[in-house]
């Protein structure tokens, strides 16, 4: 996708926006431009041509401020760059313009009783990393932690590695609060207290640069990195969903996967039976024992169990690492042919309807689901391995999963109504109004906003209601 753009003088951008970094290389600009989104052949196929036309990299909030004041003066595009870790072309800027990677604001503020406080470009691995000694960590963090930030966590993910435990990042008590910088002449910073934080959360930096974050911390644990073989998948999923609904085992993390999937990770090689079905997780020490007993009552066989000691002297990745997007990541490294797709199990209890599906489809689609607690309910994500046939076979697919009654939050659009987040959020539109009077922030990512951006916030507010 090409959109003809009003010649700017980036020279003069960048002669404004010092004392802040930038990077002006071509070359390096086209690597910030790109996240995951080429997991998608279709996503592609229309983002593979968008890229910025600078970078900058404050490493305050007032240099982010000051980035948004030239942004606002000269009308740029923006878009907030993160890690790059997403997946659906969410930091890929469509219209071009003024990329501000925010790697640079990483000190972490505060580290208090339940709670941390950092700035949006912190790493969550260094995060997870600070907090360890004090006796806490993150109730949740995705599976990219080495290389993604809070902020785009916060502005772009959902869940992760905790939410089996602790729920999705959304739900009450796990953002704390947020603080994020509107786009206008002179950025005003806004502070969003616990539910008002869903106002920033999600909206894929539409509506605000986020600066600082407060988040839920939760005591750490020994915890122990294991993967369960089985001979079918019926079994894997059976002792996935006895672990994910089990009082007596406090798990972080509850993935099964697909043992055509697990032939895709040599660095397990001679670490895991060969073959077979995998449940992924990781327990306390002192459930460990019941771990066992619940995998040998599904007729499984614990082939690994690793300390984070054991796991580094033996140069073996965190088993998350084979878990979430990642397993996706693992097939892709070794065969671009591969994609996925994001489902929602209906009823999470039924494997006759899980495996139902399975049969329905055929043997382009390889299963992968996570456990996870959303608003207390459990919840299951199929995010299956689909050998890339054409869009038309994919949406075949789709369609076979939602006649039987999966959801489909498609993975391959770059429009943030039409994957997980589904209908407009008008909430989110209203805070861009208010925080991005001129709509320079990701633009092109919202249909809706293109709908109503001539509207008033408050009018904006009101269709939340309808
Ligand atoms: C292998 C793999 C595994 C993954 N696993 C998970 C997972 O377990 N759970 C999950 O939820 N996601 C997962 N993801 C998606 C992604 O990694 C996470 O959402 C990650 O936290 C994004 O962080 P980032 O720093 O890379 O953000 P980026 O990709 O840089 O940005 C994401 C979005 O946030 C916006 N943004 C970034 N910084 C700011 C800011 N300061 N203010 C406002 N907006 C901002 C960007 O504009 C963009 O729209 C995975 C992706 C991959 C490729």
């Amino acid at each position: 996708m090409t959109i003809a753009k009003p010649e700017i003088d980036w020279q003069a951008i960048a002669v404004q926006l010092a004392p802040v970094r930038v990077i002006d290389e071509p070359v390096l600009i086209k690597k910030r431009s790109r996240d995951f989104f080429w997991y998608s052949p279709i996503l592609n196929e229309k983002l593979k041509k968008c890229f910025g036309d600078l970078v900058a990299c404050p490493e305050t909030s007032d240099e982010l401020a000051h980035c948004l004041a030239v942004a606002y003066a000269n009308d740029l595009p923006v878009v907030l760059r993160g890690g790059g870790t997403g997946n659906y072309g969410q930091s890929v800027p469509l219209q071009g313009g003024l990329i501000i990677e925010t790697t640079g604001m990483k000190r972490i503020l505060e580290i208090g009783e339940g709670f941390v406080r950092v700035e949006a470009g912190a790493l969550m691995a260094d995060i997870n990393a600070a907090l360890k000694p004090h006796g806490w960590e993150m109730a949740m963090f995705p599976s990219t932690q080495d290389i993604a930030t809070i902020g785009g966590f916060v502005a772009g993910g959902s869940a992760g590695i905790g939410s089996i435990a602790n729920g999705a990042l959304r739900e009450k008590g796990n953002i704390i609060q947020l603080k994020a910088l509107s786009v206008e002449e002179t950025p005003h910073e806004h502070v969003f207290d616990a539910a008002d934080a869903l106002h920033i959360h999600h909206a894929w930096g539409l509506n605000g640069a986020i600066t600082e974050v407060t988040l839920r911390t939760v005591p750490t644990r020994d915890w122990i990195g294991c993967m369960a073989s089985f001979d079918s998948y019926c079994d894997a999923y059976l002792a996935g969903y006895a672990l994910a609904t089990s009082d007596r085992i406090a798990r972080k993390l509850c993935s099964v996967v697909d043992a055509r999937i697990a032939g895709y990770f040599p660095r397990l090689a001679g670490h895991i039976r060969e073959g077979k079905h995998l449940v992924v997780t990781l327990v306390p020490r002192e459930d460990l024992a019941a771990f066992t007993d619940l995998v040998a009552a599904q007729g499984g066989h614990l082939d690994l169990a690793l300390t984070e000691e054991d796991r580094v002297a033996k140069g073996i990745p965190h088993v998350f690492e084979f878990a979430y997007n990642h397993t996706t990541l693992q097939v892709l490294k070794a065969d671009r042919s591969a994609t996925y797709q994001q489902l929602g199990v209906p009823d999470p209890a039924d494997v006759d309807a899980v495996i139902a599906v399975e049969q329905a489809i055929g043997d382009d689609v390889w299963h992968h689901h996570e456990f996870a607690r959303v608003d207390g309910r459990l919840i299951v994500a199929d995010l299956p391995i689909i050998w890339f046939r054409g869009e038309d076979r994919l949406r075949e697919i789709d369609s076979i999963y939602a006649d039987h009654g999966f959801t489909v939050w498609d993975a391959h659009t770059f429009h943030i109504e039409g994957g997980g987040v589904k209908n407009a959020d008008y909430r989110h539109l209203a805070w861009k109004k208010r925080m991005d009077p001129k709509g320079l922030l990701n633009p092109g990512k919202s249909r809706a906003w293109e709908m109503v951006r001539h509207l008033s916030a408050t009018e904006i507010e009101a269709k939340a209601k309808d």
